[in-house]
C-alpha cells in the first residue's frame, strides 16, 4: 500500500476514534448520585464517571470526557442547581478523557488542566478537544469555589500527561482518573502507564485527604458503582500489579519459555474481577515487555 493511502487509513481510523466513541465501556449506567454533602458521582452510560460539586459559589466538574457526556452532565447539572459552572476541569492528556470541554466553555466555565497535558492538547488536538483556560504546573495547586478549597495534585510521571488526582478535603472526596479501577484487571495492553511510577503514585494517593472517591472507569456492580471508590480499592490496584509481576516471576523460575509466559500467567483471586478473561494476558505481556526493555514511558525526571 502506498504511504499516502495508508496516511489516509490512519486518518479515516481516527476520525472513527475520535468521533465520540469511548474506548472503554465496561458499566453502561447512567446515574447521577450524591456521594458527599454537595458532591455527585456521575456516568452518562458510556462506561466513563465524572463528579461535579455544587457549592454556593458555582458549580466545579471534573471530566469532562467527550461533548455527549458533557451535554447529558449539564442538564443533571441543572435538575439540582441553577449555579453557574465556573471550572470544567480536565485530569489528563488523552482524548477519550478531555474531550468536551467546549459544552462546558460555551455555558460559561473555564477548562483546567495540568502544564504537561495542556502542552499535549494544544500540540495534537482531539477532534473534540478545547483550549484549555487555566493552565497550572508544579506539583499542586488550589482553586477556591464557593469557599470551598479543591487541591490539585500533580504526583509525577504515571499515566498519560499532567496526571491531577483532585481532593477536597472538606468533603472527604477526590476524583481519580485512570489511576485507580475498582474491581477491574488493568485496561488491556495498560497503554501509556509507567507501571513503578503508577505504583509509587498509588501509594501517594493512599496519603491524600480523602475517605471516598469517583474513579473515571469501575468494574463493580451497577448497585456499587455510583456510590465511587475508596482507599481499599487504591490498595487492591497497588496489590493487583505487584501480584502479576509475581506471576511473571514465577512463570520463569518455573522455566516456562518468555513468548509463553503472558498466556501462562494465572491468578485466580482476580478471576471475578471485569477483564480477567480479555485482559489479563494483554497486562501480563505490558508488565513483561517492561522488565526486559526497562520502563516506558519516561521523561526527564522519572525516578523508574
Ligand atoms: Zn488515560
Amino acid at each position: 500500500m502506498k504511504l499516502t493511502n495508508l496516511k489516509a487509513l490512519a486518518t479515516a481510523s481516527a476520525l472513527a476514534l475520535t468521533a465520540a466513541a469511548p474506548l472503554q465501556a465496561e458499566t453502561s449506567l447512567e446515574y447521577t448520585n450524591e456521594i458527599a454533602p454537595g458532591v455527585y458521582s456521575y456516568s452518562s452510560g458510556g462506561g466513563y464517571h465524572s463528579m461535579f460539586m455544587v457549592t454556593d459559589g458555582g458549580v466545579a466538574v471534573f471530566e469532562t470526557v467527550n461533548s455527549a457526556h458533557g451535554e447529558k452532565m449539564i442538564e443533571a447539572i441543572r435538575g439540582i442547581t441553577d449555579q453557574p459552572i465556573e471550572y470544567a476541569m480536565h485530569s489528563h492528556n488523552h482524548w477519550d478523557h478531555a474531550s468536551g470541554g467546549g459544552v462546558f466553555q460555551a455555558v460559561g466555565a473555564e477548562t483546567v488542566a495540568h502544564d504537561l497535558a495542556a502542552q499535549y492538547l494544544a500540540a495534537v488536538p482531539g477532534q473534540d478537544t478545547s483550549t484549555v483556560d487555566i493552565v497550572w504546573d508544579g506539583n499542586r495547586h488550589d482553586i477556591e469555589i464557593g469557599g470551598v478549597t479543591v487541591q490539585l495534585h500533580y504526583l509525577g510521571l504515571n499515566h498519560g500527561l499532567g496526571m491531577t488526582v483532585f481532593v477536597v478535603p472538606e468533603k472527604r472526596v477526590a476524583y481519580i482518573g485512570d489511576l485507580v479501577t475498582p474491581n477491574r484487571v488493568g485496561f488491556n495492553i495498560m497503554p501509556d502507564f509507567n507501571i513503578g511510577e503508577w505504583e509509587r503514585s498509588l501509594g501517594q494517593i493512599l496519603e491524600l485527604d480523602f475517605d471516598v472517591a469517583v474513579c473515571s472507569h469501575t468494574g463493580l456492580s451497577a448497585e456499587e458503582a455510583p456510590n465511587g471508590c475508596t482507599k481499599a480499592h487504591v490498595e487492591e490496584e497497588r496489590q493487583f500489579i505487584g501480584d502479576l509481576r509475581g506471576a511473571i516471576f514465577a512463570e520463569f523460575q518455573k522455566g516456562t519459555p518468555g513468548e509463553q509466559v503472558p498466556a501462562a500467567v494465572e491468578l485466580p483471586q482476580y478471576a471475578e474481577w471485569v477483564g480477567y478473561d480479555d485482559w489479563l494476558e494483554m497486562n501480563a505481556w505490558r508488565i513483561m515487555l517492561d522488565m526486559g526493555m526497562g520502563p516506558y514511558p519516561w521523561v526527564p525526571g522519572a525516578s523508574q
